[in-house]
């Protein structure tokens, strides 16, 4: 039953000329990232509101203190057979960009090179009132040494992790250049996301209405498996490399998938 839905997916695939990725949080459970929602997820021990712009304001110090805890799972990940997958697509010209709400960069760093982060990321921490960025671990370095919330070298304000917050606004040129890409392609390929976060999981939606073709591999189901032309419930880390040789066989591709990157 697998094997002719991994069939199925990497026919979709080979017949294709513009593959989107769309990820979430899934994708890098199995680097030992937990996801929000999924069946271990992190909103099972942490409360959603203290990742909220409004809370910051609030309490910065708190957050920082959550947010040091939170970060020592990114710090450790390393990028799994799922990302790697895809970064090989990407290398034998199939799949053009990645489009990711995940702030881990472990797509980048499996060796994807077109990557637009919806959610921000963990390389840096942002000014909250002059914008000034410097690195995430510097500001997490003066975070543990002073106890509280790191400050702006340039405005004494205190900094925020580079990390899109419940209640802002997504980065305006990333969730443009999203768009434009959806609408290039002729297929979205979505790993790992409930699609339950917006403006993020209408990118799918909005590629599917513009004729694209729209695949889902996900653990459990998602808000969109309805207008999906194939869903494949199993884990990305093991579905993802099976769909990746398979179109590689049917390119005529020999060779397995690389594992590039740092
Ligand atoms: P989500 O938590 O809402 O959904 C994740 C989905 O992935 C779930 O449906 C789950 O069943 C599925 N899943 C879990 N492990 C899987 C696996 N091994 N293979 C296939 N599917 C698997 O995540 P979301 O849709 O990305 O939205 C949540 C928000 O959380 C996003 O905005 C994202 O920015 C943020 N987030 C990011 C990270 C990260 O950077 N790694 C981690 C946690 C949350």
């Amino acid at each position: 039953m697998r094997h002719r839905l991994v069939e199925e997916a990497a026919k979709l695939i080979a017949s294709s000329s513009y593959v989107v990725v769309f990820t979430g949080a899934g994708i890098s459970t199995e680097s030992g990232i937990p996801d929000f929602r999924g069946p271990s997820g992190l909103w099972k021990r942490i409360d959603p509101a203290k990742f909220s712009i409004e809370y910051f304001y609030e309490d910065p110090d708190e957050v920082w203190k959550l947010f040091i805890q939170f970060f020592e799972n990114y710090r450790r990940a390393r990028p799994n057979p799922a990302h790697y997958a895809i970064a090989e697509l990407e290398r034998i010209g199939v799949v053009k960009s990645v489009i990711t709400q995940n702030v881990d960069g472990l797509h980048q760093a499996a060796g994807s090179r077109r990557v637009i982060e919806l959610h921000g990321s963990l390389r840096y921490a942002v000014c909250i009132n002059c914008g000034y960025k410097v690195s995430l671990e510097e500001a997490i370095e003066e975070a543990r040494r002073a106890a509280r919330a790191p400050r702006c070298p340039r405005c004494g304000m205190p900094l925020k992790p580079g990390v899109v917050f419940f209640g802002e606004a997504l980065p305006r040129k990333a969730l443009e250049e999203a768009f434009e890409e959806a609408g290039r392609a002729d297929l979205v390929l979505v790993v790992g996301s409930s699609l339950t976060v917006y403006p993020a999981a209408y990118i799918p939606q909005y590629a599917k209405e513009r004729g694209a073709k729209l695949l889902i591999i996900n653990m459990t189901p998602t808000a969109s498996d309805y207008i999906a032309d194939l869903v494949i419930r199993g884990k990305a880390g093991e579905v993802l490399p099976a769909i990746t040789r398979e179109v590689k066989k049917l390119k005529g591709i020999e060779g397995d998938i690389v594992r590039q990157g740092c």
